[in-house]
């Protein structure tokens, strides 16, 4: 049986510590008034819910799965799911990060995602209930109407009723300029949906009282490809005069996938047989809309990731403590009891690599994506305009860092969490193979990670002529002078320094050969992107080594554990660039000689 204790030290450390969340919260007039500690005990009460509530119905979750009743068109999740969801709408979860004006509790972004982090860890098919809700509550904040907003606003906010994204179709999912699903004007202001969705999380279930689906479709006269898009909310339920559910809207599950992870998660194909919806924001600027719920939900999949490396990580520790197999290569590691047959796994150096691996991915995810987050809090809240354009310049940047490399990372860290079981990984019991099948799907939905590369290289970095990259670049320029007379510091730095310098050649070379041909910069942009995931991982790998090169002295052994992970993290990780700059620099051509006919 896996178990999982959720990492609220280092998830202090980094609020704390590295971020000086009391200090940033300061200067934001909404949280002003926040402090650590109603920071710490609700970390500690959402961490509790998470182990206790949500943990225990992980496996059971993968191993029945949902259930579709093609008579009634309905979805049955996992037993034990809707009684878990009503607790966490009772217990208020889902409004933490809402807005007051419509029953949210106004908490930080930071909070919301640390707290994210680990209903992942415990069961992220679950999760994704509540996450796309979320999702949907954020755009229609963004782009709703008023009366869109009192409608639809307070009971997201409340998790009375849940949220999905419905973009997809069966022959457009990256390119959702192949949209086909149409919307017709009605005399009353609302539209008529035909058209058929597919793959919609959480599409159907029989956890809450109605389902808002937010869905792209195409005006009668809509210009072809992404420029037509619209965007539209359409609830399972149609409100009535009070705003409750009254009569069924013609939008339903038409079936539901089978497939490699995520089982508790319905999956479902929508049809839409002239459904009842109504326009969010402009005609034809629907993707527009969409992206804010795209961008939130990048991030909660790099969320999703970082729960199962963090998982992952701490099964696969406590095994090697007690497997017992071979001997250690050194007297010194070997256990001294002479009547023990064998050594605990963990005194080889390979299942140390593993450990580690994880442990690194894991502890560098963290910092980063709460750093983002952060950046989402000043982007909304800072009362300076230059502040908040400077925060959205960067959440815009690393969104796809964020989206791409946590989530190759997380395939990565289960897969060697999984090794360190040996066979009994493989095998169902132990848990590990689901956080592996579960991990997989995170690299493919909400854009491809190639399209997320694409997006960082193309769209964030060369369309604005590196400026939003320089000025990221500038904040770790700035940090290197500063350490540059530690000598303490100078293993952390120099590999950071060299580089921070490898990627802005690198981005000039590609940016100078993608300008004569542009199937240099899609030949070159996934591992661009890895290898700039690397450079953020060093600067807060750094940062953090830098703390706690301070703060060990005292004695305290979770300062030594985190430089003892910086330091693996660049020995052992970071080399991985230089791999990935000699096949970013490549070039297009050995991608594109082969003749497939
Ligand atoms: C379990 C699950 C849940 C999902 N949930 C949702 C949901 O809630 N809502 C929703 O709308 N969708 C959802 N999706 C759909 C998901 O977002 C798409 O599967 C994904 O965007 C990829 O689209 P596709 O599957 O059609 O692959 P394709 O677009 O056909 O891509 C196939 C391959 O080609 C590559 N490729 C495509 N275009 C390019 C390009 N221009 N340049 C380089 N490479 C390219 C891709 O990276 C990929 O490797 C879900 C999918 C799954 C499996």
């Amino acid at each position: 049986m896996p178990h999982y204790q959720p990492p609220l030290r280092d998830m202090h450390f980094v609020l704390d510590e590295l971020l000086d969340l009391n200090a940033e919260l300061a200067q934001l007039p909404a949280h002003a008034g926040l402090d650590a500690t109603t920071v710490h005990q609700v970390l500690e009460e959402g961490g509790k819910f998470a182990a206790e509530r949500l943990f225990p119905l992980n496996q059971t979750g993968d191993r029945e799965g949902c259930h579709y009743d093609a008579a009634t068109r309905s979805v049955t999740t996992p037993r034990g799911f809707r009684d878990a969801y009503q607790q966490y709408v009772a217990a208020g979860w889902p409004s933490l990060a809402c807005d007051p004006a419509y029953g949210g509790q106004g908490l930080p972004v930071v909070l919301n995602n640390a707290f994210y982090e680990m209903l992942n860890a415990a069961n992220q098919a679950w999760t994704m209930y509540p996450g796309l809700s979320h999702g949907a509550y954020e755009c229609l904040h963004a782009h709703g109407s008023e009366a869109q907003k009192q409608l639809y606003l307070p009971r997201l906010v409340s998790g009375e009723w849940t949220g999905t994204m419905c973009l997809t179709e069966a022959h457009c999912g990256t390119d959702l300029g192949l949209l086909r699903t149409r919307a017709e004007p009605q005399p009353d202001g609302s539209y008529r949906l035909t058209g058929n969705k597919i793959f919609i999380s959480a599409g159907e279930h029989d956890m809450a009282a109605n389902i808002v689906h937010l869905v792209l479709a195409r005006l009668p006269d809509a210009p072809s490809g992404t420029r037509g898009i619209s965007l539209f909310v359409v609830p399972k339920f149609l409100p009535d005069a009070q705003g409750e559910p009254g009569e069924r809207n013609a939008i339903g599950c038409g079936a539901i996938e089978h497939k490699m992870g995520i089982h508790g998660n319905a999956t479902c194909q929508i049809n839409l047989d002239g459904a009842t919806g109504w326009l969010i924001g402009e005609p034809h600027r629907g993707l527009n809309a969409m992206f804010v719920m795209m961008n939130a939900a990048r991030l909660g999949v790099g969320m999703q990731s970082l729960g199962l490396t963090e998982v992952a990580y701490q099964n696969a520790l406590a095994y090697a403590r007690e497997r017992a197999q071979g001997r250690s290569l050194s007297a010194a590691s070997a256990s001294s009891a002479s009547s023990v047959p064998a050594d605990p796994i963990i005194v080889h150096p390979d299942v140390r690599r593993m450990l580690m691996t994880a442990r690194a991915y894991a502890e560098g995810g963290r910092a980063f994506t709460s750093y983002v987050a952060l950046m989402i809090d000043r982007e909304l809240n800072h009362p300076d305009d230059s502040v908040r354009r400077e925060a959205a310049d960067e959440v815009a940047l690393l969104t796809p860092i964020v989206k791409a490399f946590l989530t190759d990372n997380a395939w990565i860290a289960t897969s060697e969490a999984l090794q360190v079981f040996g066979g009994h990984g493989y095998i169902a019991e132990w848990g590990m193979e689901q956080y592996v099948r579960d991990a997989r799907i995170n690299m493919i939905y909400e854009g491809t990670n190639t399209i997320q590369s694409l997006d960082l290289l193309g769209r964030k970095v060369l369309m604005d002529q590196g400026e939003k990259l320089r000025r990221f670049g500038e904040k770790i320029r700035h940090f290197i002078v500063a350490q540059s007379a530690d000598p303490a510091m100078a293993e952390f730095i120099t590999p950071l320094a060299d580089l921070a310098e490898k990627l802005v050649k690198l981005t000039a070379e590609i940016g100078g050969k993608a300008a004569a041909d542009p199937e240099e910069m899609g030949a070159a942009a996934v591992p661009y992107l890895r290898v700039a995931g690397h450079l953020v991982y060093a600067y807060f790998f750094a940062r953090m080594a830098k703390l706690s090169l301070t703060r060990a002295a005292g004695g305290d052994p979770f300062y030594q554990a985190k430089l003892a992970t910086a330091r693996f993290y660049f020995a052992r990780l970071l080399p991985e660039t230089a791999m990935l700059i000699r096949q970013a620099r490549s070039g297009a051509a050995s991608l594109m000689a082969m003749d497939f006919s």
